[in-house]
């Protein structure tokens, strides 16, 4: 963080000297891109605010680009395609000069794009890869696939299986929303980390779905999650036990929980299965810290929109963005651009560090 903060200072102060420079070349002509700061709008549309963390990103954009001298018009899509298409829509009307954008549907915005690009607006895909058009230039977020693989990696790690522990064990697993790009990251880094157990029997999904088009939850709703494992309570776990749930997100694994609780998980005799989630939501965490919920994976969103405004600032000011990765990103016309972030596997033994004394949560919100 420490770094990033220092990054964000050396861009602070090159923004400040670009300034300078376009302010003298405006005499002469400014060139088209090089805005001042304040006179620049940057359009941020966000998914929804019915999860913490999307509530967390837009505020920390917001507040990331203000102080930088930018104005900004942020608006949350509430998780329905048509509404952040008409969002989008306007922000272009109304003349913002980039955009950062976390898709709902990743690949609804191609139309909606190309109106943006006839502006020479560009577009930052943030958190979640926007796809199917060459309208869109950066990429910022996390390495996806690692959240998968910290998820199954700790499954594993629990129930004992790389010390020897035989099994079988029974584990259901859960994915994201179908239409988020970064479902098939998430998953496909969990699938890959248990797969081996899964070949061997020492791990077994009792419910036979086992493919991604079988455990995804649309708009990772915690209700829908919470429905689907109560059918799979029911119709695979008689008198057998469930040992772990692969869950991708801290909304879903709520939902889950709440299924399991139906079902009398949740005692000194039958006790919580392992169950994993991601975001580090403060319910989720706390659940952590009552024993429920077993991990999180921690994305520092704070980090994340650094990497948004110092991609948006460059591009602004006839810079280039800072990236770390030119290869991983393909989004089906061309591969993006991307800054990638490293996630965290959090449980009771590290939540105090990595998220209280960072500062991401505050100790009394855990209360
Ligand atoms: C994000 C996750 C989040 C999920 C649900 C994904 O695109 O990367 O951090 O848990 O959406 O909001």
């Amino acid at each position: 963080m420490r770094t990033r903060r220092a990054a964000l200072a050396v861009t602070a102060v090159s923004l400040v000297l670009s300034l300078a420079a376009c302010g003298q070349n405006s005499e002469g002509g400014s060139k088209s891109n090089a805005k001042e700061s304040g006179t620049s709008t940057v359009g941020i549309a966000m998914p929804t605010k019915s999860s913490e963390r999307w509530i967390a990103d837009g505020s920390n954009i917001e507040a990331q680009f203000k102080k930088l001298g930018y104005k900004t018009n942020l608006q949350y899509g509430e998780d329905n395609v048509a509404q952040q298409v008409s969002q989008i829509e306007n922000m272009i009307t109304t003349g913002v000069n980039v955009l950062v954008v976390a898709a709902i549907d990743g690949r609804a915005l191609s139309d909606v794009l190309q109106q943006a690009a006839d502006k020479n607006i560009k577009v930052i895909s943030y958190d979640r890869l926007i796809l199917g058009t060459k309208n869109v230039d950066y990429y910022a977020s996390f390495d996806n696939e690692k959240v998968g693989v910290l998820q199954a990696t700790y499954i594993i790690d629990k129930l004992g299986l790389k010390e020897g522990k035989k099994g079988p064990f029974n584990v259901e697993l859960f994915a994201g929303s179908p239409d988020d790009n970064n479902t098939r990251y998430f998953f496909d880094g969990a699938w890959k980390t248990l797969k081996p157990y899964i070949d061997k029997g020492r791990i077994k999904v009792r419910s036979g779905q086992t493919k991604l088009d079988q455990v995804t939850t649309l708009r990772w709703d915690g209700g829908t999650a919470q429905k689907r494992m109560d059918d799979l309570l029911t119709r695979a776990y008689g008198k057998e036990k469930v040992d772990a749930v692969l869950s991708p997100y801290d909304g879903i694994s709520i939902g889950i929980l709440s299924s399991l609780k139906s079902d009398g998980y949740g005692t000194a005799a039958q006790p919580y299965p392992i169950v994993t989630g991601q975001d580090a939501e403060v319910a989720s965490v706390k659940s952590i810290v009552a024993g429920q919920q077993t991990m999180t994976v921690y994305k520092d969103t704070r980090a994340l929109a650094e990497q948004a405004v110092q991609m948006a600032d460059a591009l602004l000011n006839d810079r280039k963005p800072e990236i770390n990765d030119d290869k991983t990103y393909n989004n089906e016309v061309k591969v993006v651009p991307a800054y990638l972030l490293n996630p965290v596997s959090v449980d009771k033994s590290n939540y105090q560090a990595e998220l209280v004394d960072s500062g991401y949560i505050k100790a009394s919100d855990l209360k």
